[in-house]
């Protein structure tokens, strides 16, 4: 028979199974046909799974939400990592996303903030969201951002073949764990409370309207939400632990089922219990005892686009009153000119002010000039009196790349940064260099032109051997003209502390006569 492929929301059918030569195909009305991609059917799970009433719980309560609360479905998103979990994005009508293994919530995240209209909720796998994306989990939770984490929690890495996994319980077996876990698990709730989930619950699979009543809370909480389900894997999990085991390993689906209720006898529910200790009790065999199941947080506080929005309104008022000072001053900056990418290493020793030097020659650029400009510093592994690099590029227009490439300008006021820069500048690159502090070898470069100043001299004369950086800005500006004289100066006194300032402007312009006369 032809297999027919499933388009209830324009077709409702008769439920029929229907053969195929590529397989069985399910068609026909369903209560959840209209959210379910029935040509992925049949699914991939074992019979016995709890997989298939935790997805026909989910996609209850986003009816139920529909109907009854308004939602538009196509506000939905859903996103799975890898497992056997994370094949429910694969089967959701929805705008759904199967994303890389341990990273649906970042990928989760970035939807949430590209487009707050959405309702994104995150379905996956112990193994997935508390293993493999643990670090995504917690952080997500501090952050309180506005999502749903529902994890199916059967204990183990189902999908791989039942390999030990960060919630199997201390003592249970696993494909890996033979004799026993000799780890601890993690207690999910605890750890989503402890992390900053507002809202935290645990049911098991067997308490399906208990669960569509929590999906639906979770789903509308204004924050952080978790919901675990705990649920049979009649496949892997249950053939190593006692809950599964002496049980047809032929008949997965009435294994499953056992399990199913065995988890609901041991069952306890209570509500507003601290989540430390909503425990999963196991005994010596490592067979489960108990499980704490029921609501165990609710918790309103502005959730992360709150917060965020909050901090965004008070940065936009403080930025008015920067932007009136800002405007003030690019009012000072000499109508904007054509300055090609221009490059400028500054190198010396620490304590010498080589970062404010760049600093400032950057700050005169781009706000008292109205050009653009990028500055990055490093240091050597020793603090003052180690080497010390800044860099500078100008440009009138957008610098893509922040790194020098070829520098073609350099201030040089050290031995040590001589010999380490001087070979990067650029053929017929201006070097500037303190004459008093850098000694030029015989086999110094004749492609460059060279010019020097005694600028620590000069400030030590001035009283301030530390303003000799500003001697060589004074140089620097006269000999290479990319900054306006009265730029440097504005930045010069924006930057240095204000007793200095006048010394500062002296000497600045004692370098940049300097310059004038040999430039
Ligand atoms: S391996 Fe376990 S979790 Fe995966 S589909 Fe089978 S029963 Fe379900």
């Amino acid at each position: 028979m032809t297999a027919e492929r499933i388009d209830s929301k324009t077709k409702p059918r008769i439920m029929t199974y229907e053969a195929s030569s590529e397989g069985d195909w399910i068609t026909g009305l369903h209560p959840m046909d209209d959210l379910l991609r029935g040509e992925r059917l049949p699914h991939i799970w074992c019979q016995g799974c709890g997989l298939g009433t935790a997805l026909t719980s989910f996609i209850s309560s986003l009816k139920w939400l529909e109907k009854r609360k308004g939602w538009d479905l196509d506000k939905v998103a859903v996103v799975s990592g890898i497992g056997c979990t994370g094949r429910i994005a694969g089967y959701v009508r929805l705008d759904s996303f199967h994303t890389i293994h341990g990273r649906a919530i970042p990928f989760a995240t970035g939807l949430k903030i590209a487009n707050p209209e959405l309702k994104v909720i995150v379905i996956s796998g112990d193994g997935d969201i508390a293993g493999i994306g643990g670090n995504h989990f917690i952080h997500a939770a501090r952050r309180n951002l506005g999502i749903t984490v529902v994890c199916v929690n059967n204990f183990n890495y189902g999908m791989t073949g039942g390999q030990v996994g960060p919630t199997t319980p201390h003592e249970a077996r696993a494909v890996t764990a033979q004799y026993g876990n000799y780890e601890y698990p993690f207690n999910l709730p605890y750890l989503a409370a402890a992390s900053g989930a507002s809202y935290v619950a645990r049911w098991t699979t067997l308490h399906a309207r208990q669960l569509d009543w929590t999906l639906r809370k979770a789903l509308t909480h204004p924050g952080f939400s978790f919901v675990e389900i705990i649920a049979p894997c009649s496949t892997a999990y249950s053939r190593w632990n006692p809950e599964g085991k002496g049980l047809d390993p032929e008949n997965l689906r009435r294994r499953g089922l056992e399990v199913m209720k065995h988890y609901q006898r041991v069952g306890k529910t209570d509500h507003g219990l601290h989540p430390k200790d909503a425990h999963i009790k196991v005994n010596e065999r490592g067979e489960i005892i108990e499980i704490i199941e029921g609501e165990f947080l609710l918790e309103t506080r502005p959730d992360f686009e709150e917060a965020m929005n909050q901090r965004v309104e008070i940065a936009e008022k403080y930025w008015q009153r920067e932007k009136a000072a800002l405007d003030k001053r690019v009012s000072l900056s000499i109508k904007k000119k054509k300055v090609p990418r221009t490059e400028i290493q500054l190198g010396g020793f620490g304590g010498q002010g080589i970062m404010s030097a760049g600093k400032i020659i950057g700050m005169a650029a781009a706000v008292f000039n109205n050009l653009e400009a990028c500055f990055t510093q490093s240091y050597g592994p020793e603090a003052r009196g180690g080497a010390a690099g800044s860099q500078v590029i100008i440009s009138s227009s957008p610098i893509h790349h922040p790194h020098l490439t070829e520098p073609t300008s350099m201030i040089i006021m050290s031995q040590g940064a001589y010999d380490k820069y001087v070979d990067t500048l650029a053929i017929d690159g201006v070097l500037l260099i303190d004459n008093e502090l850098v000694i030029l070898p015989e086999d110094h470069r004749t492609d460059i032109k060279t010019l020097g100043i005694p600028a620590t001299k000069i400030a030590e004369e001035a009283g301030n051997n530390r303003a000799a950086n500003t001697v060589m800005l004074g140089f620097w500006t006269a000999v290479e003209g990319i900054v306006d004289q009265k730029a440097m100066e504005e930045s010069i006194a924006e930057s240095v502390p204000p007793k200095t300032v006048d010394l500062n402007l002296d000497v600045f312009r004692t370098g940049y006569q300097e310059g004038l006369a040999q430039g």
